[in-house]
């Protein structure tokens, strides 16, 4: 299986394997305080799974361009013996690692923290100009000598990963950071010989990879992450990036990383909702460029929404790429290369895509892990080995949180049997599949069924179990999930009233539909309604909403191998009303994706009411009382209920009854703050006390 990306490839004297590059991810380990063990091993169990290259998070070349509190400096020692002992773990598992330079410019959360030396951090930047996110901090505006000084920092933070043993260094210059904010008019409105046009904005990246080069000798290899397009209006334009990228390369870049968007642009990259491959067409465009210079032989490596080694078998095939770096899908599996390699893709478990552990977390400074694989960046704490006590082991529900704790009990040795009172597995991941663009949640309830078959688990589907049936068992997971909430409503049992389990399951009649209740579920059934299922029809939207040319980003060449979600009718949004009481949209979403989802509703047309309260439903109608207390009158034909969910945890107080061992987890446990990440952690947590 996958020839093309099993063949060798070089990034300048770097001899690689194969042809998938662990992209970089901030963990939060980088600053962990225990010498580096855990990033150590988080690295470790990627390369033992197959990985061949690791590029590291962000580690900043000085202290003003810290991201944030929880990233490493190099150069401080606390943070190079971390990195030496992560550098040592790669090597020791067969594995190169290169370390990313990094800088955040105006993009550093670091306003509280103090440098070194005591005195208060600052963000720097090409010019004053703020990021919102950043609370009202204007960067300073770097001196002249203070950009001399900056460019000197990459420089001996290179020669400084050399001396740690790194394989390579990657200077980040993509993403909206310090080297990006150079080269782009929004950022840099700078008169001098730093800024003005686009031959001085891009003059500090090249100053930039002169210095490393000169740090590092011509033998070391050093790439960039370029932005391909910065997704901002008015930012630099397609001839400018690639006037940048043939600059780098006939200045001696041995490789070239294509990223896409800044932080604040308004055009999502990674969520769910971004169809896969999509960027990968601009990745293309600059292997051309690079093709066209004097160092043709330059790698140039694609990225970004990308989740399945087939569909990078496709994009080699194309034969403009050398490589394709993948980040998240190596949260969700750290094995994903020697599966799928083997030729095991049933095994892999995809990234759904979520941010919900990841991006959603590490933006706000807080551990990253991942909701398909909550072992991701806790490996330390939670070590594949046998459980001390082999035991015979039940969970009942088969969905995240049920999965999980299987999981983790079968691959330590115990004896699993998972009951599922539905025909299908996955529970809530199964519904969530049927959302388009969520698609991607159906892979970890086929991975793992597949792995807890080939580990001899039993899984039991469309069986009720009772304290009877359980009685034999040592230890019991209640994973018994939720079910929706009922609302006490004039009306709500009227044959036009569906559940939104009901709904996304057996679909919607035609005509108006009102949506009562606008948290996450409410969201995605309105996406159930307005969009299609077909991942091939968004991907030609999403490239005409972004307003990419056609000839830079083509379509119809993003990868095409996920499932279509079950059949169902595309609506005009003008039908469908969501309807919230307290007037927000899309609460309980992550803040990656909630802006993301609530968007495309708002650009497909969909009503939304709120700041009301339920009064009754009648045929053809919602009543509801706005805040003065006036009654209207939404059209509904159909009245979709999406108001939370109830705990479905009576099998717990008849094991307990019953006296038999057991651990309730996941929604079952508290169906208020039901939320998938807590769920599959929760299953991972009681598999270890078991
Ligand atoms: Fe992917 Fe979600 Fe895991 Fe992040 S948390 S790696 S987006 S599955």
């Amino acid at each position: 299986a996958l020839e093309l990306t099993r063949r060798p490839w070089s990034l300048g004297s770097l001899r690689l394997s194969h042809r998938v590059v662990v992209g970089s991810m901030h963990t939060g380990l980088e600053v962990k305080d225990d010498g580096g063990a855990a990033l150590a091993r988080f690295y470790q169990e990627r390369v033992e799974g197959g990985a061949d290259l690791v590029i590291t998070g962000g580690l900043a070349v000085n202290s003003e361009g810290r991201g944030g509190e929880d990233y490493a400096v190099l150069g401080q020692e606390a943070d190079d013996a971390r990195f030496r002992r992560a550098v040592a773990a790669v090597h020791e598992a067969g594995g190169a690692i290169s370390a990313q330079l990094f800088h955040a410019g105006r993009y550093a959360l670091t306003a509280g923290l103090t440098k070194p030396d005591g005195s208060p951090e600052r963000s720097v930047a090409p010019s004053p100009v703020p990021w919102r996110a950043a609370r009202g901090v204007v960067p300073v505006e770097l001196t002249d000598e203070g950009v001399r000084r900056t460019i000197g920092d990459f420089a001996s933070a290179a020669a400084r990963a050399q001396e740690l043993g790194f394989d390579a260094v990657e200077v980040m210059a993509s993403e909206g950071y310090l080297v990006n904010q150079f080269c782009s008019p929004i950022t840099n409105q700078r008169d001098d010989e730093w800024g003005g046009d686009a031959a001085r904005r891009r003059r500090f990246p090249l100053e930039v990879l002169r210095a490393v080069r000169a740090a590092v000798g011509p033998a070391f290899p050093v790439s960039f992450r370029v932005s391909g397009d910065d997704l901002m209006p008015g930012s630099s334009t397609p001839d400018e990036v690639d006037a940048l990228v043939t600059a780098l390369v006939e200045a001696g870049v041995d490789g070239i990383s294509v990223g896409v968007g800044w932080h604040e642009s308004t055009v999502p990259t990674v969520q769910a909702a971004v169809p896969h491959g999509v960027w990968v067409p601009i990745a293309e465009r600059l292997a051309g460029v690079v093709r066209a210079t004097t160092r043709p032989e330059v790698a140039v490596i694609a990225s970004n929404r990308l989740t399945d080694l087939r569909d990078v078998e496709d994009i080699l095939s194309r034969g403009t790429v050398d490589a394709v770096a993948l980040a998240r899908p190596f949260l969700a599996d750290p094995a994903i290369v020697a599966k799928s390699t083997s030729g095991r893709f049933d095994l892999v478990t995809t990234c759904i895509g979520c941010n919900q552990a990841c991006i959603d977390r590490s933006i706000f400074g807080k551990p990253v892990s991942c909701l398909v694989n909550p072992r991701a960046a806790r490996e330390l704490e939670f070590p594949l080995v046998p459980s001390r006590r082999i035991l015979r082991t039940a969970v009942v529900g088969a969905g995240p949180a049920g999965l999980s704790a299987a999981l983790d009990l079968a691959r330590r040795g115990n004896d699993v049997t998972v009951f599922e009172a539905r025909e299908n597995l996955g529970g809530q991941f199964d519904l969530a599949a049927s959302i388009p663009g969520k698609e991607d949640y159906a892979g970890p309830v086929r991975s793992i069924s597949a792995e807890l078959e080939l580990l001899g688990a039993s899984i039991v589907t469309g069986t009720r179990v009772g304290a009877q049936e359980l009685a034999a068992y040592d230890h019991v997971v209640v994973a018994t999930g939720v079910s929706p909430r009922v609302l006490d409503l004039p009306g709500i049992d009227l044959p036009h009233v569906l559940s939104y389990e009901q709904a996304l399951r057996g679909g919607v009649p035609d005509g108006t539909v009102a949506i009562i209740g606008a948290g996450g579920i409410g969201v995605d059934t309105a996406a159930f309604l307005v969009e299609s299922g077909h991942e091939a029809t968004r991907a030609s939207q999403f490239v005409a909403s972004v307003g990419l040319p056609s000839s830079a980003t083509d379509a119809s060449s993003a990868p095409q191998r996920r499932d279509a979600t079950r059949p169902h009718p595309v609506r005009p949004g003008s039908q469908v009303t969501l309807v919230s009481r307290s007037g927000k949209f899309g609460s309980g979403l992550g803040v990656t994706s909630r802006w993301v989802a609530v968007g495309r509703l708002r650009e497909a047309g969909v009503n939304f009411v709120g700041g009301v309260s339920y009064r009754s439903i009648r045929p053809g109608f919602l009543d509801v009382a706005d805040e003065s207390g006036d009654l209207v009158s939404l059209p509904a034909d159909v009245v979709v209920v999406c108001a939370g969910q109830e705990p479905v945890a009576g099998l717990a107080a008849s094991l307990a009854a019953a006296g038999i061992p057991h651990t309730v987890v996941g929604g079952a446990l508290d169906a208020r703050a039901v939320d998938a990440v807590r769920a599959t952690t929760e299953g991972l947590e009681a598999s270890r006390r078991v």
